[in-house]
This record gives C-alpha cells, structure tokens and sequence, in this order.
C-alpha cells in the first residue's frame, strides 16, 4: 500500500489491491474460489487457511478500502452494510448505551431496537444529532454510552451533522464515547469522516462503492489509534465466528465497480447539483433538499464535508459551479400538491425507475411516504417533513439533458389540473404492500405495522 502513498484517488482505486498477477502477469487479478488453502506443514500457511476467515480476493479489497477512506488504516468487509452494523454493535459487548442519531437507516433501527436490544441488552437513544443544542447532545451522553452512531446527510430529509463540533463535545465528556458514521450517501469521494474525528467508517457498499446495483456487501474501516484497536479485533473476530463474510465472487466484481468510483461520483453529484437547481427553479417544486445547493440551510457544512475531502475537493478545484457544489447524488425535493401529484409524477417518469434503494449509475425515484418510509407513524412523518408530496430521487450518470427533461416533464404531468389518470399510477398501490420488504430506511418506530409487514414478507 505504500507504494500508493504517492498517488492520487482515483490511481488508488485502479491500484491498491490490483497489482498484475505475478505468475500469469494477467492485469486483472484472478478470482480466487477455493474454500480452502493447501498448507506446507500442519499450521503453516501461505497467507491463508479457510476462504471464511480470509480469502486473496477479499484481502485486496479490504487493502483499497483502506486506502481510499482517507484516515483508515485497515478496513472489514462484509455480506451486507446490515452484518457490518450488526458485526460492530455486537463488539460493544453485553449492556452498552449507543445514541444514535434519529432518522438512522430503518434497517439499523430495527437491529439496534429489535435484536441488540433483545440479545445483547443494547440500550439506544435516538436523537436529532443534526440541530440538537450542545446541552442537549452531552446530557444524552451517559457514563456508559460506548458509541455515537451517525448518518450524515441523514435520509430522506439530507440533514447534515457538524461532526468536528459533535468530537470535541464527546471527548469533553467522562464517556468518551467512539464516533461512527455511516458515510454511504456520500461515500470516501465527497466526505472523509476518519479525518474530521471519527473513529470507524461504515458503508453499504450495495450502493454507491459498487455503483452498479449488482452486489450486496458492506464495510468497516478503522483508523490505527489505540483508541478503535480493540474494536477492530472483535468485529474481526465476531465476524468470522458468525460467518459475516462475503464471497470471493462478489469481493472481485466489487473491486471492478469500485474503480470508477471517482468518475462516478463526480457525475453523480454534477448533475445532482443541476437537478437541484432546475427543480428549486420550478414553480411546481416547493422545497428542495440537497446540501450541495447554495441556498441549503446545510450548504457551510456541506462545503466543511467537502473540502476535508480528497476526490470533492479535487472536483471543486477542477470545475467551477454556479448554483453550489456537487454532493453525492441523492436529491430530494416537495412537489406542489399531495400523494395524486406524487403518483403522476412518478407514472410520467420515463428513465428514472421507480424503485427503493440508491448509488447505482441507472438513475432511480421513489415516495418516501409510501414506499422506504411507509411504516414511520404519520406523526413521525411529519415532524421529520416526510409528507404525501416527498420523492426521492438517486440521480444516476445518464445524460444530464434527459434526466433534467425527464424531471421537467414528469412534473408538468404530476400538476396538469385537467389530465386523465394514468394507467402507471396503479403500480404505485402496489409497491406500498411490499413497502418493508426491501430497502427500509428511517426509524421504524411502529412496532405493529413492522409486524404486519415481516409476516408478509414471509409469507
Ligand atoms: C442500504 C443502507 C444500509 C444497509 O446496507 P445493506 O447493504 O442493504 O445491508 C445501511 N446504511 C445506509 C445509509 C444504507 O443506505
């Protein structure tokens, strides 16, 4: 790895972990299927015993992890980002206090309330990490808080977490807890949590790390403090007691995904950016959230993310932009109107997919409220600005011209007073039945409908 310490992001994600084969001198490393490792004598390895515990493909993706979250010194990868939640919250041990932030990714809500808090007597707090007062953070702060879990920008709503504020007012308590951020929306192109103070870095790497919607897996990365050693031992050790381990056929496709991050996410977030702005231009759009926009209430902290960030920072000094700044290529905005006007909009589309989940390179849309968020009471909703008018949209890395056409018209349609209802809108109806059965993202704070929808999802 340090023979990269010279080279740029993008050289790293061709490189780390992808050095031309040494016997076959093929360019691309071979996928490594065995299960097991022939040893010279009994306990004596070549690097690796069983593909469970450490296999070369997954060894050369942990090693570009690492090197591409700026400040990670080593780097776990996992089945999903679920089992790498799972995988860390079981090394806080029996009993640990975590305060998480509110609106959390749904998934890790549920494992926090529904399975730690059952098998490992985890207690959680959920607060707005993103506006509470410093009082307010600290006094959350218990004597045994081990963890402050982190999602910035949170989801859907893209709130933003001044995380250099919320270190200094952790350390300043007897606790001292350990800071994790989620930092998939993002991903180590546009933020660089390890380096603003955070002590493990998660991804969903399903999403924008892959970027091709092919693959389920997830990652921690730790810096090498004395601070996160322990941690990194046991998630290693649990993760491998459990089996949270990904196949060496994904590991490999992972890394061919990965190597375009940098591309990607520059146009991602370019054209998010122009999105954005084209849709706070419409007179049909009331309220547009992207922290990247210049007029965001979040824009100085985006810009904080951005600058302490290798490939953003390098895209600022590179290209210069009018409305704001490019910021990952989630955009969500408030139509005029309710849930009719959601659904036409939604039936109109023609290259955005209506469907959960983000960071592909297809572009796709969603109703929060009916479909990732359905579940949320709608007092919650409301509180959190998750209303009938919502849709989410992962700008993907089409043309921009036709995504922005295919936005501009959508809403044209959405809001046309006199127009027949559309055949589409029907498929709407029925993706809200199957709401809980794929990507469930906020606080699911309704134990009953969360029921109900796990025993659809059995059934
Ligand atoms: C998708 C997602 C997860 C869960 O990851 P999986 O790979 O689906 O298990 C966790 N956090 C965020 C922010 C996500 O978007």
């Amino acid at each position: 790895m340090t023979a990269h310490a010279q080279d740029g992001f993008g050289t790293r994600l061709i490189h780390v972990g992808s050095e031309p084969d040494p016997v076959t001198g093929a360019v691309i490393p071979p996928m490594s299927l065995s299960t097991t490792f022939k040893q010279d004598a009994p306990g004596v390895y070549k690097g690796f015993d069983y593909s469970r515990s450490d296999n070369p493909n997954r060894r050369a993706l942990e090693t570009l992890l690492a090197s591409i979250e700026s400040g990670g010194a080593r780097a776990l990868t996992f089945a999903s980002g679920s089992a790498a939640t799972a995988s860390l919250l079981q090394s806080l041990g029996p009993g640990a206090h975590v305060l998480s932030i509110d609106d959390v990714y749904g998934g890790t809500n549920r494992y926090m309330r529904r399975v730690a808090a059952e098998v490992q007597g985890l207690a959680v707090d959920f607060v707005d990490l993103a506006n509470a007062s410093d009082s307010e953070i600290t006094s959350a702060i218990r004597p045994d808080t081990k963890l402050i879990w982190v999602e910035s920008p949170t989801n859907p709503t893209l709130r933003l977490v001044d995380l250099p504020r919320l270190v200094s007012l952790a350390q300043s308590t007897e606790a001292k807890p350990l800071i994790l951020v989620d930092n998939t929306f993002l991903s180590p192109f546009y933020a660089s949590p390890l380096k603003m103070g955070a002590d493990i870095v998660l991804h969903s790497m399903t999403k924008y790390i892959n970027g091709h919607s092919d693959v389920v897996m997830g990652a921690l990365v730790f810096p090498s403090t004395s601070r996160t050693d322990a941690i990194y031992e046991r998630a290693k050790f649990i993760q491998n007691a459990f089996g949270a381990v990904p196949s060496a056929h994904d590991a490999w496709l992972l890394q061919r995904g990965a190597k375009t991050l940098h591309l990607r996410m520059a146009a991602h977030g370019t054209s998010a950016l122009a999105l954005a702005a084209a849709l706070e231009a419409s007179p049909h759009v009331e309220r547009v959230a992207y922290p990247g926009l210049a007029s965001s209430p979040y824009h100085e902290r985006a810009r904080a993310v951005i600058a302490a960030s290798e490939g953003g920072s390098k895209l600022l000094r590179s290209q210069a932009f009018t409305k704001g700044v490019p910021f990952g290529g989630v955009v969500s905005f408030w139509l005029r109107g309710g849930e009719r006007q959601t659904r036409r909009f939604l039936s109109h589309l023609r290259l955005f997919a209506l469907a959960e989940s983000l960071g592909g390179v297809e572009s796709l849309a969603e109703a929060p409220a009916v479909m990732t968020h359905a579940s949320v009471p709608p007092e919650q909703r409301a509180r959190l600005g998750i209303s009938d008018g919502m849709i989410r949209l992962s700008v993907g890395v089409e043309d921009v011209e036709d995504l922005q056409r295919d936005v501009l018209s959508a809403l044209e349609f959405a809001v046309a007073e006199d127009a027949e209802e559309s055949s589409g809108e029907s498929s709407l109806v029925g993706s809200e039945s199957a709401s809980e059965v794929g990507d469930v993202e906020t606080a699911v704070t309704s134990v009953e409908s969360l029921t109900i929808s796990e025993e659809k999802k059995s059934a």
